[in-house]
């Protein structure tokens, strides 16, 4: 059944949607074929203008949609790491050529991806990345580790960073890639998280192959079409959606040959589960802890974050979006999901403990709990945050880095020398 209608949405976008599901869904597709028709519609990323691939609708209106979607009982339309950030980056940065080989098959869930920013030595200090590649010809070859790469296990390509110039400056020296996974110089191992899940991974890197056609944005000019990437993962992470899409799109996440009415029947996964309000009410009702004065104060703590953050989003829709809007909103997230996570154990006990099938509800407040400080490091930590709101919108003195200025590799020199004292 479609939803009631949204003051401010597209008049008729309930209606548009049902009249297109009417005629289209169908259970007995293959998830493939399903995702296909979906996003040759303009369905899976609605927001985007129609020669690209959308219907022209706000982003609020985007969001519509699919849950227009799942209340109608359809699978949704593709998600991750690819729609979420590959696909909007080539958008910005891509040649006609590159857009047209990469964005389609992110729309219809046809290929997936993950990001290769994070090394050993580069996290927060992105731009400290060493993973080089060099021109060979009209290819070029990566060689170096990448770590924390959620995703790459069951995904296509990579959004790669890696350093074109070393004798360039630090952030002037990298570049942007759509690195196909699936060859010989690529190793990936999964790492086991405190969840139990493996949902990260490290990724080695030893002569691998990407072609100069891949390159986006330009070379030497990666910083600035990472910062379109980050963008995207923040305000995505901010809006709620965490990093995952289920079922997961592409060849190697199992869903494509599966019905479509089979799939759209699937929980979302634990980790990025964001226990929502009106749940933990429900649950602290159902439990008789909901006269309890401690809970219902975090309750209502919970409350005030889940308005800021609605305030917030409604003010960044109202100013264009970006600034210190997408950054809030990233730690206004990162408090709900730990807040929340901690509000169910606090209701439950040490029932709330147990994980799996033992637990309460599937285990999920236990699972949710334990994944929630996550959301503090991924996208760029809390500290790195409120940094970035310091330095770029309250104006406050910028952190003059040691490396300013300085050639990158004669920059790692000098440090190996103060190592060596
Ligand atoms: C669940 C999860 C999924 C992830 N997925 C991906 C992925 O798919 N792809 C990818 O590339 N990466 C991924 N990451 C990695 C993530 O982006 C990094 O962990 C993050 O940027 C922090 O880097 P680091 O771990 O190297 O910590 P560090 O940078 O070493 O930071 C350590 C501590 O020092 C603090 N710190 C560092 N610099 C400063 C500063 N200048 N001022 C104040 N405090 C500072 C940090 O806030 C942190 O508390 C993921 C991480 C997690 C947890």
């Amino acid at each position: 059944m479609p939803e009631e209608q949204d003051s401010d949405s597209t008049p008729g976008l309930a209606e548009e949607v049902t009249a297109w599901l009417d005629a289209h869904w169908d259970p007995d597709l293959p998830v493939e074929d399903w995702w296909r028709l979906v996003g040759r519609a303009g369905w899976t990323a609605p927001h985007l203008p129609v020669e690209q691939g959308g219907r022209g609708l706000s982003r609020r209106d985007a969001t519509r949609v699919r849950s227009l979607f799942a209340s109608y009982g359809a699978l949704r339309p593709p998600g991750g790491l690819g729609l979420l950030m590959a696909g909007p980056t080539i958008l910005t940065h891509g040649t006609p050529e590159q857009i047209e080989r990469h964005v389609p098959p992110i729309l219809e869930g046809r290929l997936a991806w993950c990001q290769l920013f994070s090394e050993p030595g580069a996290g927060s200090d992105l731009a400290g990345l060493t993973t080089k590649a060099e021109r060979d010809g009209d290819h070029w070859i990566i060689t170096g580790q990448k770590v924390w790469s959620s995703q790459a296990l069951e995904s296509d390509y990579g959004m790669l960073l890696a350093r074109t110039d070393p004798d360039a400056v630090k952030h002037a020296g990298i570049s942007w890639f759509a690195f196909e996974l699936d060859q010989p110089g690529v190793t990936i191992r999964p790492l086991t998280e405190m969840t139990g899940d493996a949902v990260f991974n490290e990724v080695f890197l030893d002569g691998a192959v990407c072609a100069d056609a891949d390159l986006i944005g330009g070379q030497g000019n990666g910083w600035a079409v990472t910062q379109t990437t980050l963008f995207f993962e923040r305000s995505g992470i901010g809006a709620g959606g965490g990093h995952a899409g289920f079922p997961k799109p592409g060849p190697k996440g199992g869903a494509l040959g599966r019905s479509a009415g089979d799939a759209a029947g699937d929980e979302p996964p634990g980790g990025n589960i964001i226990i929502s309000l009106p749940d933990l009410i429900a649950l602290a009702r159902r439990t008789g802890r909901d006269t309890d004065a401690n809970i219902r104060q975090k309750l209502a703590r919970l409350a005030t974050y889940t308005d800021i953050g609605g305030w917030n989003a409604q003010r960044g829709k109202a100013e264009g979006g970006g600034g210190a809007v997408v950054t809030i909103g990233k730690l206004v997230q990162t408090k709900i999901m730990k807040l929340s996570s901690e509000i169910a154990l606090d209701i439950l006990g040490a029932d709330g403990m147990l994980t799996g099938a033992d637990g309460p509800d599937g285990g999920r407040y236990a699972h949710a709990f334990v994944f929630a400080p996550a959301s503090s490091i991924y996208g760029g930590t809390d500290e790195i945050q409120r940094n970035i709101v310091a330095e770029r919108s309250l104006g406050l003195p910028k952190e003059v880095p040691p490396d300013k200025g300085v050639p990158f590799a004669e920059a790692r020199r000098r440090q190996a020398a103060r190592l060596a004292g």
